[in-house]
């Protein structure tokens, strides 16, 4: 529905519109386990019952069930995401965008909440191959705990997430919950109430990540636009218009750094679109009619045919005390972190050069365009956006592959980052997934590599 949108509001001549390449076994093994993967891979809704016990490990089966086609599912909007961060690590674009992608509750080695791989980890492990601080900022509805969970424990990822807190799904993301050890103060929690408005939600959103982009200064920002947190959301309880919510997009796009947009939530799919198709348009800088064009699945924006829809009148549970303590707690936190000892805001090395045949042979095809023409025509000035589609073909993964670490080096970085799965045994929190960037086997010249570190965790 979101496609049809842009496509009949003229949006695609706009931009650089990519099919992606399926994520393979061993692309899903750098943040999730070996086990996991395989299990996703193999199960089918006739063998399921066969396997009641793994189902129950993993968490599959019931808020996220088994149906045909999961795993090519999982794989395609994984390879957007993760195809969105290599176009922009390769500067191919300044802003990305995967509305399939944004499955924030997926775990190391668990489904949850309708996420079974998590595509955000994802990019942003191929994200750091290239910038020394990645910011990951999640605007649904939903606590980002998986995200947070994966960079619990660096300061080389911020996760900043606005949530319903309180008796909600899944009951993380509580503002005392602030990163561990390394990661102290680089995990940004706003609980928030019912009812909150566009401009409630504002006066904590530009104040925090203003000052969030001032102290952290990452080199590229993933934005997770779940439209659960929408007025209106079957599922959500907040009260946002669908300029509210895209002045997110808007403020996080006008820090020019580089900028990987995906969804998430939303369950009140005709609003879905809506909203998607709004924010592509504030990516391109296009502000978009509201009467809509003819097109496909007119009949679910029915009686008003219109682009944006009024919040409605529910009571705004969010006191203007409360979210005035809220901003301050968490620009106080904010602060702490500009005067932590352990944080060094060194500049990040230059990038490699763009060596596209150094990639693995086999990867060749791999996120590769399927258009030449990505300068012609360009009536939204610097801004050149990426839309991966959702469409995927089937794609022979080979069973049990498990990168090794010469395998995984990145093509523009000599460093390769990984997950261990070797269990968290040394790390103190049940919740610090242990992801490690190592550094690779080229025989490249090592100018990414921090000098001295040859096993530096994250
Ligand atoms: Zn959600």
């Amino acid at each position: 529905m979101t496609h049809a949108l842009l496509a009949h509001y003229g949006l695609l001549q706009n931009m650089h519109v990519v099919k992606p390449v399926p994520a393979r076994d061993k692309d899903l093994c750098r943040f999730h386990a070996d086990d996991y993967v395989s299990f996703l891979r193999g199960i089918t809704p006739e063998t399921q019952q066969d396997q009641l016990r793994q189902l129950k490990r993993f968490n599959v089966g019931e808020d996220c069930p088994v149906f045909d086609g999961l795993y090519s599912f999982c794989q395609t909007y994984a390879g957007g995401s993760v195809g969105g961060a290599v176009k922009l690590n390769h500067e191919y674009c300044d802003i990305a965008i995967n509305w399939a992608g944004g499955l924030h509750h997926a775990k190391k080695c668990e489904a949850s909440g309708f996420c079974y791989v998590n595509d955000i980890v994802l990019s942003i492990l191929e994200l750091l191959k290239v910038h020394q601080r990645v910011l990951y900022v999640d605007i649904d509805i939903h606590h980002g705990d998986g995200v947070e969970e994966a960079f619990y424990t660096t300061d080389r990822v911020m996760t900043v997430s606005f949530h319903k807190f309180g008796d909600y799904f899944p009951g993380t993301g509580d503002i005392r919950d602030i990163g561990y050890s390394k990661g102290k103060y680089y995990s940004l929690n706003v609980p928030l109430d019912d009812g909150i408005d566009d401009e409630s939600y504002q006066s904590l959103f530009k104040p925090i990540m203003g000052k969030v982009m001032e102290v952290f200064r990452p080199g590229a920002v993933v934005l997770q636009c779940g439209a659960d947190s929408l007025s209106g959301d079957r599922l959500g309880c907040f009260n946002l218009s669908i300029k509210g919510h895209a002045e997110c997009v808007k403020y996080m796009r006008s820090f020019n750094v580089p900028l990987l947009l995906l969804g998430g939530g939303g369950y009140t799919i005709r609003n879905v679109a809506r909203c998607w198709c709004y924010e592509t348009g504030v990516a391109l800088g296009v502000e978009l009619e509201d009467k809509m064009p003819q097109h496909e699945y007119y009949e679910y924006f029915g009686p008003d045919y219109t682009l944006h829809v009024a919040p409605s009148n529910m009571e705004n549970k969010n006191s203007r005390q409360l979210l005035d303590e809220i901003r301050s707690k968490l620009l106080d936190n904010l602060s702490k972190l500009q005067h932590a000892p352990s944080v060094q805001f060194q500049e990040r090395p230059p990038d490699t050069e763009f060596p596209e045949a150094d990639e693995d042979q086999e990867d060749d095809d791999r996120r590769s365009d399927d258009s030449d023409d990505e300068n012609e025509g360009k009536p939204f000035g610097r801004v050149k956006t990426e839309l991966l589609d959702t469409e995927s073909k089937d794609m022979d993964d080979k069973k049990g592959e498990r990168a090794s670490a010469t395998e995984m080096n990145a093509s523009f970085a000599d460093i390769s980052i990984k997950a261990s799965n070797s269990g968290s045994a040394a790390a103190p929190p049940p919740t610090a997934t242990d992801v490690k960037l190592e550094q690779g086997n080229s025989n490249k010249p090592d100018q990414s590599a921090p000098a001295s570190a040859t096993d530096m965790n994250l």
